[in-house]
């Protein structure tokens, strides 16, 4: 009883071409071909409804009257995940709604198909029978290719109505989402072109189909190749050569079999490549978006970006055409290549409705200090080209056509940051000293290459975290002994004369390397960072001769993360230096330390302090330990502050202990990069703070104000006063303002 793919298709071709109201003869066909009572297709409406808008089989009179929210019902379900539902017994399904009217009652197998283009539900495709039955995955492939060409259909004739209408389409939106750049850019909205229209969808000669498909996948293999030899490694730029880590590993996945395998399958079951393609990038989107694995979800959106690269290929469409200048490109999702590609033509900022700050986009956005936003979900159904709209990466948000009064107050913050930062300029290259003459160490944390070049924009002192699992993440794997040594030595030529701290791999909880399954219930706490290195020490060992490779003879510093006790840290040392027996020629000086994340370090400092040559502590991790309070949960930023007591008295602590030892302390977590943070750090005494990029001028810029000798007596009464209060932010920020610091 299975459907006739091949015959139903033609069919369907025919009754496009002539039928002027397609939906019921559409039913009709398919519950015929199907063997089946009842198919019926739910179109959404505006409001999030999904109204029966044809059926063979239930009650006529319900069309147009039996309606449902998106989420209600086996129907709502099945739009709200975008998930076939296969019911042999749909009515004791738990989320089965009875609607009377239908007159439903005798039927007990469903099958509901969502009826989606371009990201977007339109609609449901539902197939019921008196008897329970399960169709088979051949059948419910079929019915998929049936709801993709309802898809083309509902647009076409006007029954899908969409979501947009009666929104308005000039009305300001404000959508909120989360920040994957700090920063702000108004312009016009160019979109992101995957909305592709009008393919053809059934082919003629499937095995014409399959040699069309292979070209064009030759084809752009062959242009990722050249995209990638033209970023070349040895070429000036260390922002290229690190996109080519990020391409490299997008290489890797075009070079899988798997996905163009699914796609000679589809166009063996009727379809035209491009209409095969469309509907696999479709599906893995679909897969996409019920992985729980951050990392796997985003090779999943590489394979997307592709599949969209392998159409643009098979149709031979311009991707885009001229680009205004200071475009706000909109995406659903955004690949690294595109990224890329966007960015050589000139976008000022982006908002990507599908992404994570982890992701691939996110990373490269960072590196290319384009100012971004992400999970801003519903922009693409409202936002036309040309419309005018501002990413505000400082709050995570994306506004749509905003009225005057709100442009002209981004533009002002626009122009008062441009002005800042040409105050800002003429620090670069000044040595960082406070008011009362204390010197300070501004350093950069860095995580690809690309961002090397900071080191001279910025006037940074150094790079005080280099995140060696950063480069891994992007490329989707642990690198080889050369290819690492490589990444690092570029570090280090770029630095010249500056220090360059290296830590060791951190991966674990957020960063997890692609295919890399969690089990623990605390990955945070869990098998992570430097214990994977100690439990794997062929894996470190490979990574410290990277290291050392990598430096030539020239100094070399190397901290571990997530070390908890003294002894971790003396195995990871032994092992380091063990190495460095075994490498010509030995670093000139090598100086090991220690992350200090996890608090039970702080009752070790006696015996750590003879063994590190110098600390760093990771704030970020620390206080997440020390409040417990997971520090990717934005519910929680309220709850714990370095600007409080219990930290403060660490950090205290930890100084007087380590200048009794003669062991430099340094800073590393984000909380370096805020000048109120990084005053009370000075005023403690850590003098060496590593931050992200943007941080260095206004942190300069502060401290070249600050009196720490006045200031100290005032942080030590405000953290004696304080014991009852989370956090001392308001009397500190309150003395800096009194004192007309730039806060
Ligand atoms: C930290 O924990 O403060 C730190 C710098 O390490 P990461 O943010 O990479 O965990
Ligand atoms: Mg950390």
């Amino acid at each position: 009883m299975t459907l006739a793919p091949r015959r139903l298709l033609s069919r369907l071709r025919d009754l496009r071409a002539r039928a002027a109201a397609p939906l019921p003869e559409l039913v009709r066909l398919v519950a015929a071909e199907l063997v089946s009572e009842v198919c019926s297709i739910y179109v959404q409406r505006p409001g999030d409804i999904l109204e029966l808008a044809a059926t063979e089989g239930l009650n006529p009179s319900a069309v147009g009257t039996t309606r449902l929210r998106v989420g209600e019902g086996i129907v709502g379900l099945c739009a709200a995940t975008a998930a076939v539902m296969n019911l042999p017994d749909a009515q004791n399904h738990p989320a089965f709604a009875y609607r009377p009217e239908t007159g439903e009652d005798p039927f007990a197998s469903l099958i509901a198909v969502p009826v989606r283009r371009s990201g977007r539900t339109l609609g449901v495709l539902v197939v019921q029978n008196r008897q329970p039955r399960h169709f088979n995955d051949q059948e419910v492939d079929d019915l998929e290719t049936v709801a993709m060409l309802l898809a083309e259909l509902l647009p076409a004739i006007g029954a899908a109505e969409g979501t947009t209408e009666g929104l308005g389409a000039t009305v300001p939106r404000v959508f909120a989402g989360i920040s994957l750049m700090t920063g702000i850019a108004i312009g016009p909205v160019v979109l992101h072109a995957t909305r592709r229209t009008g393919i053809k969808l059934l082919a003629d000669d499937p095995d014409a189909e399959l040699v069309r498909l292979h070209e064009a996948a030759e084809r752009m293999q062959r242009g990722l190749d050249t995209l990638i030899a033209d970023v070349s490694p040895s070429g000036r730029s260390a922002e290229a050569s690190a996109s080519r880590e990020v391409l490299e590993a997008y290489r890797l996945v075009a070079a899988d079999a798997g996905w163009l395998r699914r796609v000679g399958d589809v166009i063996r079951g009727g379809l035209t490549a491009e209409a095969a393609v469309q509907r696999v990038a479709g599906e893995m989107h679909d897969r996409m978006r019920r992985i729980p694995d951050a990392y796997l979800r985003e090779r999943l959106a590489d394979m997307e970006d592709l599949a969209n690269r392998l159409l643009t290929t098979l149709t031979g469409d311009e991707p885009r055409g001229e680009i205004p200048p200071g475009a706000i490109l909109l995406a659903r999702r955004l690949g690294p290549a595109e990224l890329l590609d966007w960015h050589a033509a000139g976008i000022a900022g982006v908002a990507v409705e599908e992404a994570s700050p982890a992701g691939h986009a996110a990373i490269l956005a960072r590196a290319l200090d384009i100012p971004a936003v992400g999970a801003t979900r519903g922009m693409l159904d409202t936002a036309e080209p040309g419309d005018i709209a501002v990413i505000d990466g400082d709050e995570g948000q994306l506004v749509l056509r905003p009225d005057t009064d709100v442009r002209n107050a981004y533009s002002r913050a626009l122009e008062a940051k441009g002005q800042r930062y040409a105050r800002w300029a003429s620090l670069i290259g000044k040595p960082a000293v406070t008011a009362d003459g204390t010197g300070l160490k501004l350093m950069l944390n860095v995580g690809l290459s690309m961002e090397l070049p900071q080191l001279d924009r910025t006037g940074a002192d150094g790079i005080g975290l280099f995140r060696t699992e950063i480069a891994m993440m992007a490329r989707g794997a642990i690198a080889d002994v050369a290819e690492q040594a490589a990444i690092y030595a570029r570090a280090l030529d770029e630095a010249g004369e500056r220090p360059v701290l290296f830590r060791t791999l951190d991966l674990g909880a957020d960063k997890m390397l692609p295919g890399t399954v969690v089990e623990e219930e605390n990955p945070a706490m869990g098998w992570r960072s430097l214990r994977v290195g100690l439990d794997r020490p062929a894996l470190l060992r490979r990574q410290l001769r990277a290291l050392l490779l990598a430096a030539g003879g020239r100094p070399l510093s190397v901290m571990f993360p997530m070390v908890a006790t003294v002894g971790e840290f003396r195995i990871a040392k032994n092992l380091l230096q063990a190495e460095a027996k075994r490498v010509r020629p030995t670093p000139e000086r090598l100086t090991i330390g220690t992350m200090l994340e996890i608090p039970a370090l702080m009752w070790q400092l006696p015996e750590l302090l003879k063994e590190a040559d110098f600390i760093s502590v990771g704030s970020n991790d620390l206080m997440q330990f020390m409040f417990a309070a997971d520090r990717g949960t934005p519910s929680l930023y309220e709850r714990y502050d370095l600007l409080s007591q219990p930290m403060l008295d660490l950090l205290d602590q930890l100084v007087s202990a380590a200048q009794s030892a003669g062991v430099p302390v340094s800073l590393c977590g984000e909380a370096a990069s805020r000048p109120i943070e990084a005053m009370t750090l000075a005023a403690l005494g850590i003098t060496s703070l590593s931050m992200p990029a943007s941080g260095i001028l206004p942190v300069k810029a502060l401290l070249a104000e600050v009196d720490l000798s006045a200031f100290r007596p005032v942080l030590s009464a405000i953290r004696r006063g304080g014991m009852s209060a989370g956090s001392l932010r308001d009397p500190i920020v309150s003395w800096a303002r009194e004192h007309g610091l730039p806060v």
